[in-house]
């Protein structure tokens, strides 16, 4: 599919995801108040609909709503990764059975991309999207669809706010789409954050409107490229293309469908290697630490009607890491706990959960930490981070990742604007 108006996006996005893996499993939860609890600090980590309304903030700890817990009756968990993950692995299978044309964004969001239907079969298409995921996991998902990316998060957002339109917008149905832009905070949009917001205010940008009219030298100037990318998006223009990895705090996914169907143990190993790889250089960038890893694999689920085969384990390190080859050691014995002979596999993916922040980090009672050995092995890590950041992504990586990497998918790759774009031109810096 190539970078043009003729294709759409859609976005799946998981409603109160931790919540909702909960109330899967207790339906009687539905319709009363319910959040998740990080497991260490004890703050708000999902919330329910209720609990937003009983104003119980997101990232607040525990200890400061005590009183409105107990008023309210309001059903408090500890985070269970492990079911999480797995729920997250259903919903994105479910999604694959759409289109193979899928980025999986997040633990609960996903964006496919399809062909250029009329605004009713997409939206005949969201609908299905949302009920089969329902029917078959127990959660409740947000749907947005649009031509960029960018527009399908907004999309997404407001079937999520609104009661009429059934958890499904499609943006061509949803009325003058300036109206819907100039709702849009500009910091609600996907890609511009909340601490872009402040400055573009001292500019007189307040909405996403407002950013749609603003000339490309100043977004260029005040938001840099990839912020003018945001904006073109906007403006209906698609430039994000789909990508096979990102980097929220909720769990990194690192996944994608492999070139060719694989069978040996050692050939999915490579990728496995080189997905955690990626993984954890995301997890450095974003100066955090992590205890669990899950790998999953998955035969061809398009592949009609032959045996199919999908598995995933999860493995929790004793310490949070950012240390790659203490999540490579933990792969391997993931992947050696699910991987079955006799299977053609289509697809590999390793899942980051229990992400925290590094300076927060907590070292078990029964591992001590160990200040020379620790900054060897930090040391080690950034400068293989400066090497590939200088140099391009995984020029420094491990053996074990495979020399040739056959496994490696050809498709599904939309470039840059290149050439509809100045400010995309191929660069090269030597
Ligand atoms: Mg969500």
């Amino acid at each position: 599919m190539g970078n043009s108006r003729n294709s759409q996006f859609i976005l799946v996005d998981c409603n109160n995801f931790f919540v909702s893996c909960e109330r899967a499993f207790q339906p009687e939860l539905r319709g009363k108040p319910v959040v998740v609890l990080s497991n260490n600090d004890g703050c708000f980590v999902s919330r329910s609909n209720e609990a937003k309304a009983l104003g119980i903030p997101m990232g607040a700890p525990l200890f400061q709503y005590e009183h409105v817990i107990k008023l309210h009756d309001i059903k408090t968990f500890s985070s269970n990764f492990l079911l999480y993950g797995d729920m997250s692995n259903r919903v994105m299978s479910i999604l694959e059975q759409f289109t193979e044309n899928i980025e999986i964004y997040s633990v609960d969001e996903a964006f496919l991309q399809v062909d250029d239907l009329s605004p009713e079969q997409l939206l005949a298409l969201g609908k299905e999207i949302k009920a089969r995921v329902y029917k078959w996991t127990g959660i409740p998902v947000s749907v947005g669809v649009a031509h960029t990316k960018t527009l399908a998060k907004i999309a997404a957002h407001e079937a999520k706010k609104s009661d009429s339109l059934g958890g499904v917008g499609v943006l061509g149905l949803m009325g003058d789409v300036n109206e819907i832009l100039k709702k849009t905070p500009a910091g609600e949009v996907w890609g511009i954050g909340y601490r872009s917001a402040k400055t573009l205010q001292s500019y007189g940008i307040n909405s996403a409107y407002d950013l749609t009219l603003w000339p490309d030298k100043s977004i260029r100037k005040v938001l840099s490229v990839s912020g003018l990318r945001t904006v073109t998006e906007l403006r209906g223009t698609p430039c994000i293309p789909l990508e096979d990895s990102f980097h929220p705090r909720k769990g990194i996914m690192c996944t994608r469908m492999f070139g060719k169907v694989l069978t040996e143990f050692d050939e999915i190993y490579e990728a496995v290697v080189s997905y955690t790889t990626r993984a954890i250089e995301k997890l450095r960038e974003q100066r955090s630490v992590a205890t669990h890893i899950s790998t999953y694999i998955r035969t061809d689920l398009h592949s009609g009607t032959k045996e199919q085969y999908s598995q995933m384990y999860t493995y929790v390190l004793e310490v949070a890491s950012d240390y790659t080859p203490d999540f490579i050691k933990a792969a391997e014995i993931c992947l050696k706990n699910i991987y079955k002979p006799g299977f053609r596999y289509k697809k590999a993916g390793v899942m980051i959960q229990n992400i925290t922040q590094k300076e927060n980090m907590q070292y078990s009672l029964l591992k001590k930490p160990e200040p020379v050995e620790d900054g060897k092995k930090a040391r080690a890590m950034e400068a293989i981070d400066r090497v590939n950041q200088k140099w391009g992504s995984q020029k420094l990586r491990p053996l074990a990742s495979g020399l040739k990497q056959e496994w490696r998918s050809k498709r599904g790759q939309m470039s840059p604007c290149y050439t509809t774009n100045w400010e995309e031109l191929l660069e090269i810096t030597l």
